[in-house]
């Protein structure tokens, strides 16, 4: 059984060793041997969080089309990077990556911090991603921690703790483990090996270039690491949504708050999201008055911290009807550059498809 000095002592060479023939081609990424764009790196990180490389790869080629550097990126209007953001989720991403974005083309006169503790003063740059950009975008010794770090220590130290009580031991052998050389190259091997090797379900040890000294693998039950206390289940929140149809096309929205949750995006107007939603209630909440049909599905949606679930109103009022305080009527044909959220768009999907509205 390998001891924790021997697994430190072995585990940087074999995971650089391995990177150097199996790394992603991810298009963030600077090819080997050469420096990091830190705008790029920042951009990616931010858009990575609680988001797969798959799913961000289009948004990242998108925005660095549109903006190919921080300065334009901060002269952009908010409403104009939330709509390229829309759809990648976790919206208050895209307001801090914009607030972010200003900071450093203004005051920072275009310079991005090289350090975890300054990184970690701009918005939107949490402990992880600071970590991450000092490491890839500067070459700092940072141990950048995320889940699938977690999941290759708690395996690799065969780490019996649950967690979240685990995660100071994880950091501290994380911490242990980053080389003094190529230490971004270290940390984005170990995001690799997490997502293509040492997997959530089944971890592919045979592999792996850590099996060797890996305590979770001489277990013969890595896939029990990281242990963990059983979540509680997600709350169910209920509301209702209205889809008013003006006779010309347009659809009535109005605009979320800009703190808070899907802070700035756009919405079918409807009612607050409650645990205890009275269905009997719901119509007494339309925007303007009109003969409404219940659709016949209701709309799922998961959040991070609640499960939702949308009755929605359809109605198709006159020409002239007008739009009430806080809401506007959106031509059909340029609802498809409002910034709406997954949710929004999974309703008005379900209205396209149901019979009698379009
Ligand atoms: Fe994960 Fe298996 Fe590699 Fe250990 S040997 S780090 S359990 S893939």
């Amino acid at each position: 059984m390998a001891s924790p000095e021997s697994i430190r002592a072995q585990a940087a060479p074999a995971i650089l060793a391995w990177y150097d023939r199996h790394r992603r081609d991810l298009p963030w990424r600077a090819p080997p041997g050469e420096s990091a764009d830190p705008y790029r790196v920042w951009l990616s990180e931010i858009m990575l969080q609680q988001t797969t490389a798959a799913a961000v790869k289009p948004y990242f080629r998108d925005f660095v089309s549109r903006w190919p550097d921080v300065g334009l990126l901060a002269k952009a209007a908010g409403e104009e990077v939330m709509r390229a953001w829309a759809g990648l989720g976790y919206y208050s991403r895209a307001r801090n990556l914009h607030a972010c974005a200003k900071i450093i083309a203004g005051p920072l006169k275009g310079v991005f911090p090289s350090t975890e503790a300054a990184l970690r003063r701009l918005p939107g740059i949490g402990p992880y991603t600071a970590a991450a950009i000092a490491a890839i975008a500067f070459g700092q010794r940072a141990a950048a921690i995320d889940g699938n770090v977690i999941r290759v220590l708690a395996r690799l130290y065969a780490i019996a703790a649950p967690l979240p009580a685990a995660r100071s031991e994880i950091k501290a052998r994380a911490e242990s483990l980053v080389p003094a050389k190529r230490p971004g190259d270290f940390a984005q091997a170990l995001m690799d090996l997490g997502a293509m090797v040492c997997t959530p379900k089944s971890p592919c040890c045979g592999l792996c270039p850590l099996q060797a000294f890996c305590l979770g693998h001489a277990s013969g039950r890595p896939e029990r690491f990281p242990c963990k206390v059983p979540p509680l289940p997600r709350p169910l929140r209920r509301g209702a949504a209205f889809y008013v149809r003006r006779a010309d096309g347009a659809v009535l929205v109005r605009t979320r708050p800009e703190k808070g949750l899907l802070g700035g995006m756009t919405e079918l107007p409807g009612s607050s999201w409650e645990r205890d939603y009275d269905p009997a209630l719901g119509l007494k909440q339309a925007p303007v008055e009109a003969s409404y049909r219940k659709l016949g599905q209701e709309i799922d949606h998961v959040f991070t911290h609640f499960a939702l679930r949308l009755e929605v109103h359809v109605a198709e009022v006159a020409a002239s009807q007008r739009a009430p305080d806080g809401c506007r009527f959106v031509a059909a044909r340029d609802l498809g550059k409002e910034a709406f959220p997954s949710v929004m768009r999974k309703v008005i999907e379900a209205v396209r498809r149901s019979s009698g509205a379009g």
